[in-house]
């Protein structure tokens, strides 16, 4: 009966891509027989990271261990998420590996599970992800961009899905349905739950503006609002809570800083680290200015530059490439094969180490060649 029930619901929550039953109870054995869990995710956390990572800490948090009754859970972040995701359920628990290397190494020697959210290789986690790979330990991984380092001994990968939250949605919908150490749970979705998983799928689709087109997903959020989710108050939370700096820093990269390359309907903004102090910049200053220039009518591509001073051991400045796009013009063969990174068609991200000067040369040599 449970598993007549169980493909019922599977089939119909799953119109857009399907979470295979065998994976499913391959997890669930994992984390039913984990009792030190970690779970990681990637540099630079955005909303979608700190959902993925959270609601699955919310959700392992209350799963007894088979073997001791107890379990241990962990967040570990490769460096500072920011201060506008502070009020997410959890986040206070979260272990920065920045600067924490002692407190964290332990953590990520004695783990006995991994959860991975929201990342595809364990390089994009840093030295996390080098300590991570150093345990032999099962890994489980949840992510939604394309091409996966096959790393993880369970595999919940899906490009089509808007988020990693929306994986994390599904696979606990489908787990919290099973006879099994789970079925005890009285409701999936927490109000803890629902609201990390509500903030992963809002930021990643901007607010439903882009990669949300699935009637699917809708129906997630109606279950979350069901959940008692506050969607205005998580709007205001994270997109409301500007800085006068930073909204005077957004002014002046838009006045200022950003050029216009009107036959290729391409947009570049750069900030160096000397114009970042200016504006006393922290944490997520910067994140989703490289959106607005896609507000202009006929610009369909924009690529944002942000220079880091060299941290002690790397001689060069450090600059971060973000790249966004329009409809069917992908920009992530641009940001892999010239700026060392990757990500998904229309949002992605690159690095160089030199000197923004470097990096602008790099980015007019070669967009003709990647932009049609
Ligand atoms: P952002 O511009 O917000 O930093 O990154 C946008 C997206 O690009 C991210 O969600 C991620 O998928 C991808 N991305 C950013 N930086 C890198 C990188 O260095 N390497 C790879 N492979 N993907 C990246
Ligand atoms: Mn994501």
């Amino acid at each position: 009966m449970h598993f007549f029930l169980y493909l019922c619901t599977l089939n119909w929550m799953n119109m857009a891509f399907l979470l295979d039953k065998e994976h499913i109870a391959q997890a669930q054995k994992l984390i039913d027989n984990a009792q030190r869990i970690v779970i990681v995710t990637h540099m630079a956390p955005d909303g979608d990271a700190m959902g993925s990572a959270l609601a699955m800490y919310h959700f392992l948090s209350c799963q007894p261990s088979v073997i001791s009754g107890e379990q241990q859970v962990t967040v570990i972040v490769p460096n500072a998420f920011p201060a506008f995701y502070n009020w997410m359920p959890g986040a206070e628990q979260i272990k920065i590996y920045e600067g924490h290397a002692h407190e964290c190494d332990p953590l990520l020697a004695q783990a006995d599970l991994f959860v991975c959210t929201d990342f595809n290789d364990p390089k994009r986690i840093g030295h996390v992800g080098e300590k991570m790979m150093e345990n032999n330990c099962p890994k489980i991984l949840i992510d939604h961009h394309l091409n996966p380092v096959d790393f993880a001994n369970v595999v919940f990968s899906f490009p089509d899905a808007c988020s990693s939250c929306e994986i994390v949605y599904r696979l606990i919908k489908a787990v919290s349905i099973q006879p099994s150490a789970f079925s005890h749970q009285p409701s999936a979705f927490s109000l803890q739950i629902a609201t990390c998983i509500y903030t992963g799928l809002m930021t990643d689709t901007g607010n439903f503006a882009f990669n949300s087109t699935s009637a699917d997903l809708y129906d997630i959020i109606a279950d979350l609002l069901r959940a008692g989710v506050q969607k205005d108050a998580i709007y205001d939370a994270v997109f409301n809570q500007y800085s006068i700096d930073r909204l005077r820093m957004t002014g002046f990269a838009l006045y200022r800083k950003m050029r216009i390359y009107p036959e290729h309907h391409l947009a570049l903004i750069t900030l160096s680290a000397d114009e970042l102090d200016l504006y006393h910049y922290k944490t997520g200053d910067t994140e989703g200015l490289v959106n607005m220039p896609l507000q202009i009518s006929d610009i369909y591509y924009s690529v944002f530059m942000r220079e880091e001073r060299p941290k002690p051991g790397t001689p060069k400045p450090r600059i971060r490439v973000s790249f966004r796009s329009q409809g069917d013009r992908p920009v992530n063969v641009w940001a892999n094969e010239v700026f060392h990174g990757g990500g998904h068609a229309n949002a992605s991200g690159g690095e160089l180490f030199g000197t923004l000067g470097q990096a602008v040369a790099l980015f007019e040599k070669t967009y003709k060649k990647y932009i049609v």
